[in-house]
């Protein structure tokens, strides 16, 4: 049986919200993989510990207390994620997984060791960071979705979506990462995209078009 922590759930009330979702209970069991019961009784337990808002209609929120677990984690994710990757050599496609396990074992004293080696910037190797959390705020950075690229104008990827293993492998596959250079060819009537990546022509399917944050360069 899989166990979810509180900061598990706070931490996916907190990256639903970035991605621009309404949560109510049914997002939480679709995201955390566990029942809805599971979830009305794990709520309840939030609730009662100030960290999360149950509004009438069913919409989640996190109190500012709540907020503060969930960034800390999330901060700690991205921090393991950092240190697996650029102490460790493992593929950026990889460490997601490796670092939701990980994170809750970080300690204060083994965060700051980590700052310390890695620096204080909050990006992660699949170019998500604390700062850049919402659409809008991606938005008014200049950032927009692959998939509303304009034609023929050379885009740099930004930040992909992580939370989809198979997804990040496709990109490694077809040469997409973060700080990939490409740029839309056509949109065709398949609803797929033809993109210039790097020296290569590639098709790619709106969904996944959907999934990557770019800015021009
Ligand atoms: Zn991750
Ligand atoms: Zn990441």
């Amino acid at each position: 049986m899989i166990t979810v922590s509180k900061e598990d759930y706070l931490k996916a009330i907190a990256e639903a919200e970035a991605e621009g979702e309404t949560v109510i209970s049914a997002t939480l069991a679709h995201w955390l993989a566990i029942t809805r019961p599971a979830v009305t009784a794990a709520l309840k337990r939030l609730k009662k510990d100030g960290m999360v808002a149950v509004k009438s209609d069913g919409r989640i929120q996190l109190t500012s207390q709540g907020r503060q677990v969930a960034e800390q984690i999330i901060f700690r994710h991205h921090l393991i994620e950092r240190m697996l990757s650029e102490i460790f050599g493992m593929p950026w496609y990889e460490v997601h997984e490796e670092a939701e396990r990980l994170e809750h074992a970080v300690s204060l004293a083994f965060e700051k060791k980590l700052v310390e080696r890695l620096g204080e910037k909050d990006v992660c190797p699949h170019g998500n960071g604390l700062a850049l959390r919402s659409p809008a705020e991606r938005r008014k950075k200049g950032l927009c979705l692959l998939s509303e690229a304009e034609n023929g104008v050379p885009y740099r990827v930004v930040s992909v979506y992580e939370r989809d293993r198979k997804l990040l492998e496709f990109f490694e596959n077809e040469g997409i990462r973060p700080g990939t250079r490409l740029a839309v060819q056509a949109r065709n009537y398949d609803g797929t995209v033809s993109l210039a990546v790097e020296k290569n022509t590639i098709r790619l399917g709106g969904a996944a078009a959907e999934k990557i944050w770019v800015l021009k360069s």
